[in-house]
C-alpha cells in the first residue's frame, strides 16, 4: 500500500521559504505541491493577461525550486473541487495543506467549496495564515499588536527534501488556452523570487533613501519605492520575510535610509490592515462600506467618459500620463492611483466599481482587500474618511514640475515645453491631443456638493461609526480609516502615503 500524500495547495503564497503549508506537509511524508489554473478565476473582469503571466513566471520558477528539491510543481487547470476529487481518486490522500486567502467572494465560495468536498471525502483541509489578516475575527482591538506578534514569529525553513511522486507533473498553460485576451504590458515587471530577492536587498541597501522624498511622484516613485507590491500579492515574498529583512536593515542604517525603511514597515503593517478588511467583509469589492452610497453608484464602463478616462484621453494631460504609463507597465505609485480613482469617481462621476474593474485589470499588483478598499476610499464611500480630492492640474504640476513624465507618456505634447504641458488648453491646445473633458474646478465643486449633501442625511453618523467600529485601525501609525468612535467622522484622515 501506497503511502498517504499531502497535497500542497499553492495558490497567492508561490515561494517554498516561509511556507507553513508546505512544512507541514513534508513533516507529515510525501508532498504533492499542486498550483491549479482556474478558468473561472481568470474569466473575472478583475483579473487580467498581465497578471497572469506574472503569476506563470512565479510558478515556473517555483516549479524549478521544487524540482531541485526533488517533486516538481503538479500543474492541473479546472475547477479545485473537480481538480482534487481526480488527484484523490489517483493516490491516497491524507491532507491538503494551504495557505488562508483573503480575496473576497468569489474565493471565499471556492474555499468553501473545497472545504466542504474534503470534509465529506475524510481528507483534512488546513488552512494556515500568511499575513496579518484573522480569520472570524471579533473586534479590531489589539490588532496591530497581533500584526507584530505575526512578522516576529520564526521564519519557517523550506524542506530539505521531497520524494518524487509517480504523477504527470502537467505543464503551465499559456494564456490563449485560457482564452484571455491579448494584454500588451511592455514594462510589467517580472516575476519570481530572484526578481523580488533583489528588489529587497536593492530596497533596504539605498533606494529606501529617496523613499520617503520622491514616493508621491509616479517618475521618481519608479526607483524610490520598493516596488514589491507585485510580489507581495503573488507571494514570491512572505510579509514576515519582508518586514524582517526590513528590521535587521533599520539596524544599521542611520538617516534618511532608516526613516524610509520605517516608512516602508508601515505599509507592509497595512498592506495587511487592508486585507483585514476583506476578510472581515467580503464583498467590499461590490457593496460601498457606507449604506448611503448603495445604489447611487455613477456611469458605467459604456458611458463615453468612462472610455476618456481608460484610454487616457480625458485632456487633463497628468490623468492621461498617468493612465497610459499604467496600461504599459502595470504600475503606478500611490498619489497617482488615488488621484485616478478621485477624478473618475468625483469630477466624472464614474461607478466606482467599474473605476476599480478597470484599475485591477492594470495593476500587476492586484490584491483585492487593498485594491478595493482604497477605491472606496478614494471615491469617498467609505463614509468614514475625508472627501479629498484631487485637483489634476495640481497634481501634475506638484510631481511633475517640468512636465518630463507627461511628455514621455503623451507625445502628442512633446511640442511644449516645461511645465506648460499640464495646460495645454492655455498654449492654443496641441494637435491630435483631446481638449479637456470639462472644467476640472467647476466639476470638483458640483461633486464636493453632492458628496458632502450626503453626509448630512439621518442616520449618517450613526452608519460610519458602525464602520469605523468594525474597520478602523486602532492606533497612529496605522491607516486611520476614521477617528475613534466618538469622534466627528467626517474629520477622520485617510493615510496612504
Ligand atoms: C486606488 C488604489 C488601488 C490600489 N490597489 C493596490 C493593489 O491592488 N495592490 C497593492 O499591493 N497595492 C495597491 N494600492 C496601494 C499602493 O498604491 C501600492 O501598494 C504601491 O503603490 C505599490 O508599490 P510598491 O510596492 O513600490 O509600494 P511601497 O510604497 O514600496 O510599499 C511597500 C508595500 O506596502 C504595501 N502598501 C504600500 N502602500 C500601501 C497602502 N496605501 N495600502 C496598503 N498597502 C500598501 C504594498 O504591499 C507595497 O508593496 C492601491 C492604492 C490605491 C490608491
Amino acid at each position: 500500500m501506497r503511502r498517504p500524500v499531502s497535497i500542497v495547495w499553492f495558490k497567492r503564497d508561490l515561494r517554498l521559504a516561509d511556507h507553513a503549508p508546505l512544512a507541514a506537509a513534508a513533516a507529515a511524508g510525501p508532498v504533492l505541491p499542486l498550483w491549479i489554473v482556474e478558468p473561472d478565476q481568470w474569466r473575472a473582469p478583475d483579473t487580467s493577461g498581465r497578471q497572469y503571466l506574472f503569476q506563470v513566471e512565479c510558478a515556473a520558477g517555483l516549479s524549478a525550486d521544487l524540482a531541485a528539491l526533488g517533486q516538481k510543481l503538479v500543474v492541473r487547470i479546472g475547477e479545485p473541487v473537480a481538480v482534487l476529487r481526480a488527484l484523490a481518486a489517483a493516490l491516497p490522500v491524507a491532507a491538503i495543506e494551504a495557505h488562508q486567502e483573503s480575496t473576497g467572494e468569489r474565493d471565499f465560495a471556492r474555499d468553501r467549496a473545497v472545504r466542504a468536498w474534503a470534509r465529506a471525502a475524510g481528507i483534512a483541509f488546513r488552512e494556515h495564515r500568511q499575513n496579518g489578516a484573522i480569520r472570524a475575527l471579533a473586534s479590531r482591538d489589539g490588532w496591530a499588536a497581533r500584526w507584530e506578534r505575526f512578522t516576529r514569529a520564526p521564519i519557517v525553513p523550506p524542506p530539505r527534501a521531497l520524494a518524487p511522486l509517480p504523477i504527470d507533473p502537467g505543464t503551465i498553460p499559456g494564456p490563449q488556452a485560457l482564452g484571455l485576451p491579448p494584454d500588451p504590458c511592455p514594462g510589467r515587471q517580472r516575476g519570481g523570487r530572484g526578481a523580488a530577492r533583489s528588489l529587497l536587498a536593492s530596497f533596504l541597501s539605498g533606494r529606501a533613501r529617496s523613499y520617503r522624498r520622491a514616493m508621491a511622484s509616479p517618475l521618481a516613485g519608479w526607483d524610490a519605492c520598493s516596488r514589491l507590491s507585485p510580489h507581495l500579492a503573488a507571494g514570491t515574498l512572505s510579509v514576515r520575510e519582508a518586514a524582517q529583512a526590513a528590521r535587521a536593515a533599520r539596524g544599521q542604517a542611520e538617516g534618511q535610509l532608516r526613516e524610509g525603511i520605517d516608512s516602508f514597515l508601515t505599509r507592509l503593517a497595512w498592506h495587511c490592515h487592508f486585507i483585514q478588511k476583506i476578510e472581515t467583509e467580503p464583498g467590499l469589492e461590490r457593496r460601498a462600506l457606507h449604506p448611503a452610497y448603495r445604489g447611487l453608484e455613477g456611469a458605467g464602463e459604456h458611458d463615453p467618459r468612462f472610455r476618456a478616462w481608460a484610454e487616457g484621453r480625458t485632456g487633463w494631460p497628468f490623468v492621461d500620463a498617468c493612465m497610459r504609463c499604467l496600461a504599459e507597465t502595470g504600475w503606478l505609485n500611490f498619489r497617482a492611483r488615488a488621484m485616478l480613482v478621485s477624478v473618475a469617481t468625483m469630477h466624472l462621476g464614474l461607478d466606482w466599481r467599474a473605476v476599480g474593474l478597470q484599475l485591477a485589470r492594470r495593476f500587476t499588483d492586484y490584491e483585492p482587500g487593498i485594491h478595493w478598499s482604497q477605491v472606496q476610499m478614494q471615491s469617498g464611500v467609505t463614509g468614514v474618511n475625508t472627501i479629498r480630492m484631487y485637483n489634476p492640474v495640481k497634481q501634475g504640476l506638484d510631481q511633475d514640475p517640468d512636465g518630463v513624465f507627461v511628455r514621455r507618456w503623451i507625445p502628442e505634447l512633446r511640442g511644449l515645453a516645461g511645465a506648460a504641458v499640464h495646460t495645454p488648453w492655455s498654449a492654443g491646445g496641441a494637435a491630435a491631443y483631446p481638449p479637456p473633458i470639462g472644467d476640472h474646478e467647476a466639476l470638483a465643486r458640483a461633486a464636493r456638493e453632492r458628496l458632502w449633501g450626503l453626509r448630512r442625511g439621518a442616520g449618517y453618523r450613526a452608519a460610519a461609526d458602525a464602520v469605523q467600529e468594525r474597520h478602523g485601525s486602532r492606533r497612529s501609525g496605522m491607516p486611520r480609516t476614521g477617528q475613534r468612535r466618538k469622534a466627528p467622522a467626517q474629520r477622520a484622515l485617510p493615510l496612504g502615503e
